[in-house]
């Protein structure tokens, strides 16, 4: 069996279109479009290159998007500062900082600073909490789309077992969360976890947000299992360039999947869309208008 592989660029794409047209009437409605902050301090190239995704897409979609490309020697009562300019600029939607920070700065502190009603990331503890309680939240971005690329393969997810590999507050948590209210079982594995292949092997969904390259083997996937790989990891090529490839063996699992995420071209895609849509969702809320429909 070969599984069918899920296109994230497509579905990227589709949300990304129902955005803009979402954003034209937002314009009408109040006056102004949507706005994107994106704060990137320092010259790291994978930031760089994801940062420049990011305001593209925004402009793509019809929204305006103020970047700060700040140098890596910024204190972190300057970024602070901004982070409190930016809260309270009215044109401002969302707020961004791209992590990771300098060592300077505390990122704790950064995120804890910025308006929760504009934490597009969804990393606020008031956004987290919300989350964890049921409670209307902005949900980061990475893991609501997997859980709609997970929604669109497979309907209603009552009753699957769900492995989580992974339990960062970026991913592996709220997806945990996002799953258990859309009813899964869900379990949290991590680098403590006894037998992880066993554990991987009881599910009809996993979610791979580990960070080592092709860690999770096709003999760990249950016949007919969906499987969402979050990895991005760089391993090396005869011609130096090097190779993107996620948490999961792709070829040996797609073997006994049903459906699996490639790497690239699966959950990446997926992040950048589910910004542009929470920083729709919270212009509307700023603005007292109703969430958009449909996203
Ligand atoms: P973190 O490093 O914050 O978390 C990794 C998690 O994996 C931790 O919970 C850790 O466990 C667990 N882990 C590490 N080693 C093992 C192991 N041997 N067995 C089981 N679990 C293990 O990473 P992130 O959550 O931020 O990101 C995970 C991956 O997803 C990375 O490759 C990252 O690049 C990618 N990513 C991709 C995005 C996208 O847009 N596609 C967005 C965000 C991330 P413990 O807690 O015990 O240490």
């Amino acid at each position: 069996m070969t599984a069918k592989r899920i296109d994230g660029k497509a579905a990227a794409l589709a949300i990304r279109e129902r955005v803009a047209v979402h954003v034209g009437e937002f314009e009408r409605k109040a006056g102004r479009p949507p706005g994107l902050a994106t704060v990137l301090v320092g010259e790291d190239p994978a930031s760089a290159v994801d940062v420049r995704s990011k305001t593209r897409a925004t402009a793509e979609a019809g929204m305006v998007s103020f970047a700060h490309n700040l140098s890596d020697t910024t204190t972190e009562d300057e970024l602070l500062q901004l982070v409190l300019d930016l809260n309270a600029d009215e044109r401002v939607d969302g707020i961004l900082v791209q992590l990771p920070l300098p060592n300077q700065i505390d990122a704790a502190r950064v995120i804890a600073t910025i308006d929760p009603s504009k934490d597009v990331d969804g990393f606020h503890a008031m956004n987290a909490g919300r989350l964890a309680t049921g409670l209307d939240a902005l949900v980061p971005c990475t893991p609501l789309g997997c859980l709609h690329l997970l929604r669109q393969e497979l309907g209603d997810l009552a009753g699957l077992e769900a492995v989580v590999v992974g339990r960062s507050n970026i991913v592996g948590k709220p997806m945990a969360l996002l799953l258990l209210g859309d009813h899964a079982t869900v379990t949290i594995a991590h680098s403590r976890t006894r037998d992880l292949p066993a554990v991987v092997r009881r599910a009809d969904i996993v979610v791979a947000a580990v960070g080592r390259a092709e860690m999770i083997r096709g003999d760990w996937i249950k016949g007919g299992a969906t499987v969402v790989d979050v990895g991005i990891n760089r391993v090396p090529t005869d011609d130096g360039k090097g190779r993107l490839v996620g948490d999961v063996a792709y070829d040996e699992a797609a073997e006994v999947a049903a459906a699996i995420t490639p790497v690239p071209g699966g959950v990446g895609p997926m992040t950048i869309a589910m910004l542009m849509r929470n920083t729709l969702v919270a212009a509307h809320r700023r603005a007292g208008l109703a969430n958009p429909e449909g996203l």
